[in-house]
């Protein structure tokens, strides 16, 4: 009896367990499967930052021109177009992000009309147009809308032989917004507000924050020190703000005033970025040349570092954040 009870026991209780396994395994394979939607999720939104130039109008050539990339999931958004653009993007390509061959770039914002900003911007507008690309917005302050018109007519010749002759290019669609200061751009991925900041003598210059599912991160451009973007950093994850030293020189008449007016030192950048606390500062744009080439990295964080101690890195091209 004691042993026919045992044996109920046995089987009740390896009842118990099969049932306990099968909803195990049920468990297991609802969970794989929300593991895989959330992986896929992850997919969609996941964000990171490439640094595809992180110059200045001096043409170090490991330093192309400001151009940044931010990458949501599948999709990319360039803010500015510094010269040697679209081969920075492809160089980011083969090195591990798609997203950025040249027939994606469908998106960019400008910070501001300076050159060294906007040099690639017929590169921009071509070169993935002529590897078929369909189509390109461009958003950015007064000025860039005039600046499109200029460039598609500069190159009205090549559009024309391309687009009626026997390559039989598509048309070249390329929108350019002048856009104020606000949300200028919204989608599934990307929120983006642009907001104003004081570059000399410059109407009007942007720093730009994106709102992605994943980060916030914040882009100075060109800027003297600016209380927007502590304003726009409140908190955001990356800070990607432009700097010199005041070691450097710049070869005009008065440099220390006009840099006063249109960036942003070492110590100057380290007050904001106590006042911003970003998860991590990466800085670019580091302008001006010391006496024996540019001025070194230790000697840019060493500035940088004596008032601020939250983490900061000099950005370099093709870096991913
Ligand atoms: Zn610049
Ligand atoms: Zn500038």
């Amino acid at each position: 009896m004691q042993k026919h009870g045992y044996r109920r026991i046995g089987w009740a209780a390896s009842a118990a367990l099969v049932l306990a396994a099968f909803a195990a395994t049920l468990g297991s394979v609802a969970a794989q499967n929300e593991n895989k939607a959330l992986s896929q999720h992850a997919e969609k939104t996941q964000t990171k930052v490439v640094l595809l130039g992180t110059g200045t109008p001096r043409p170090f050539p490991d330093r192309s021109g400001p151009a940044t990339a931010i990458v949501v999931g599948q999709r990319a958004y360039l803010v500015d177009f510094g010269p040697g653009v679209v081969r920075r993007a492809s160089a980011a390509a083969a090195q591990g992000t798609p997203q950025l061959e040249s027939t994606n770039l469908k998106i960019a914002f400008l910070t501001h009309l300076h050159s060294d900003h906007t040099t690639g911007y017929p590169d921009l507008i071509l070169t993935p147009w002529v590897m078929g690309r369909t189509e390109l917005d461009v958003f950015g302050p007064e000025g860039l809308e005039e600046m499109t018109k200029h460039v598609l007519e500069a190159w009205e010749r090549d559009i024309e032989i391309r687009t009626q002759g026997l390559e039989q290019r598509h048309a070249l669609v390329v929108r350019a917004h002048d856009v104020k200061p606000g949300v200028v751009y919204k989608d599934e991925r990307a929120t983006v507000t642009a907001f104003r900041v004081a570059h000399g003598q410059w109407p009007e210059a942007f720093g730009y924050r994106f709102d992605t599912p994943g980060k916030s991160i914040v882009i100075s451009g060109d800027t003297s020190p600016s209380e927007e973007i502590v304003a726009h950093c409140q908190p955001c994850d990356v800070l990607i703000h432009e700097v010199y030293s005041p070691e450097s020189v710049l070869g005009m008449p008065d440099y220390k005033t006009y840099r006063a007016k249109y960036h942003t030192s070492t110590s100057e950048l380290a007050e904001i970025a106590n006042r911003a606390k970003p998860g991590i500062l990466v800085v670019y744009h580091t302008s001006g040349k010391g006496p024996n080439g540019p001025i070194p990295d230790e000697q840019l964080l060493r500035e940088i570092q004596k008032t601020y101690h939250g983490k900061v890195v000099i950005g370099h091209d093709l870096e991913v954040y």
